[in-house]
């Protein structure tokens, strides 16, 4: 852990609190996002001297950067399992800019489908499939968890009209990691495809596409490169390339063609074609170079860390008065170390803020992008949601999240469990000293 945590920038950051304490912060917020791994930093810096634009230049600074940049696609596709024969490998923004392109390159294909999203998704594998394709969601279980009884009977329902299983790897609210190669399959069976959201997957479990031909074949990956240890910016798309051959990109201009007369245009090949403008070529350095850094940790390992420290704070949880869990709480198989939780008669916004400036300790509270996840796991109608989001004066629905990274310590855990008990011994105490932020 102490090697690891070497590779963490900001690792040491202290800061001075309200209650005049200088303490370390402690980043329980990795699902939002995730620091920097050093020798991400490090190759950034080490590519200046090389620093030129990809794909325009014979100049031998531009040779070297579209190099890293083309070979970056081969190591990804190891990563995931891609098989770049038939898939293509497209550079991106993040994983949203990545679903709603695929929501706009699908149209040629797909326009009079059904696409299949779920309960528990994130916005962003749900709103860019809105106004565009006749979407349903696949319903989750009294537990959170998605209903694979309710996706066979929803493809069976359709009659073969779904072309788009959408759902993700992981949640981002419950960390409940969805069975995807088995879900393949059953998509597959039924004649319809299936998208993964890697957002939260990739970066803390293994992942295998597995090949065209498996009946157990991801058909599509997208996935950010910020939650994984590389800097802000850069996002990934894998597919099959012959959906991308076909049509118009959604954005067109410098780098996307071949031939460009006034009157006609002949479209570059896929990726190319997909990653209109100059591309991020430092962005992708970074993903790689994370990429390395995680593989050499260990995918299985990383996996297996984060899982003990999912259930050693469960384990400690468990004991605190007054706190409130939601679906299968302690159940730590098949999830990433994601944990969702109020505390009795305290609005989430409080908890998050007594942690931060009473310990320097950073969560996430709220609905984290996805409002009918949340509805469904709180119990409420989307009425009631929809006014109290609507409303100040009632309180904002929501709830504390936790999320590790691989760096995280058991000490730091330990701390959040002190804080944790003492508000919990202390209710009106903390109640009437953070009444402001109080429902
Ligand atoms: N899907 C999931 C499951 C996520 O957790 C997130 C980020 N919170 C996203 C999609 C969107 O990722 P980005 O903001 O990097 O586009």
């Amino acid at each position: 852990l102490t090697e690891t945590r070497k590779l963490i920038a900001g690792i040491d950051t202290k800061i001075s609190l309200p209650n005049g304490k200088y303490l370390p912060v402690i980043n329980f917020d990795n699902a939002a996002t995730t620091p920097p791994f050093l020798p991400v930093l490090e190759e950034i810096m080490n590519f200046s001297p090389w620093y030129a634009s990809v794909h325009r230049g014979t100049g031998y600074k531009s040779q070297v950067s579209s190099n890293i940049y083309e070979n970056a696609r081969s190591m990804i596709a190891d990563f995931v399992g891609a098989d770049l024969k038939h898939d293509t490998i497209i550079f991106l923004k993040n994983t949203t800019e990545a679903i709603n392109k695929l929501s706009n390159r699908l149209l040629n294909t797909y326009k009079d489908g059904v696409i299949l999203s779920s309960f528990m998704e994130h916005h962003s594998n749900d709103l860019p499939w809105r106004n565009k394709y006749t979407v349903d969601y696949i319903d989750i279980n009294q537990e959170g968890k998605l209903s694979l009884e309710d996706l066979e009977a929803k493809l069976l329902h359709y009659k073969g009209r779904v072309q788009l299983v959408a759902v993700t790897g992981a949640s981002n609210v419950t960390g409940y990691m969805n069975p995807i190669n088995q879900i393949a399959e059953i998509a597959h069976r039924h004649g319809a495809k299936i998208l993964v959201d890697g957002a939260q997957l990739v970066p803390h479990a293994p992942i295998n596409m597995k090949p065209p031909n498996d009946p157990q074949h991801i058909d599509f990956l997208v996935f950010s490169g910020h939650k994984m240890y590389a800097p802000f910016g850069t996002g990934v798309l894998i597919g099959p390339k012959e959906i991308f051959q076909k049509g118009s990109p959604d954005y067109t201009g410098g780098g996307t063609v071949e031939i460009v007369t006034h009157d006609t245009v002949k479209w570059a090949d896929p990726p190319l074609k997909e990653e209109a403008g100059t591309p991020n070529v430092m962005g992708v350095l970074a993903i790689v170079t994370a990429i390395k850094t995680l593989k050499n940790l260990g995918m299985e390992d990383i996996e297996i860390y984060e899982r003990k420290l999912m259930e050693y704070a469960l384990s400690r949880l468990k004991d605190i008065d007054d706190l409130i869990f939601y679906g299968d709480a302690f159940n730590s198989k098949d999830r990433v170390s994601i944990i969702p939780f109020n505390i009795l008669g305290m609005s989430h916004d409080m908890v998050a803020t007594i942690f931060a400036q009473e310990a320097a300790i950073a969560v996430r509270n709220g609905c984290f992008c996805a409002q009918p996840y949340i509805q469904r796991l709180l119990n409420i109608s989307a009425e009631e949601i929809k006014n109290r989001i609507e409303d100040p004066s009632l309180p904002h629905p929501g709830v504390v999240r936790i999320s590790f990274g691989l760096y995280n310590s058991f000490d730091e855990i330990d701390q959040l469990i002190k804080l944790l008990s003492k508000i919990s011994k202390n209710k009106k105490a903390y109640l009437s000293k953070y009444r402001h932020l109080s429902f």
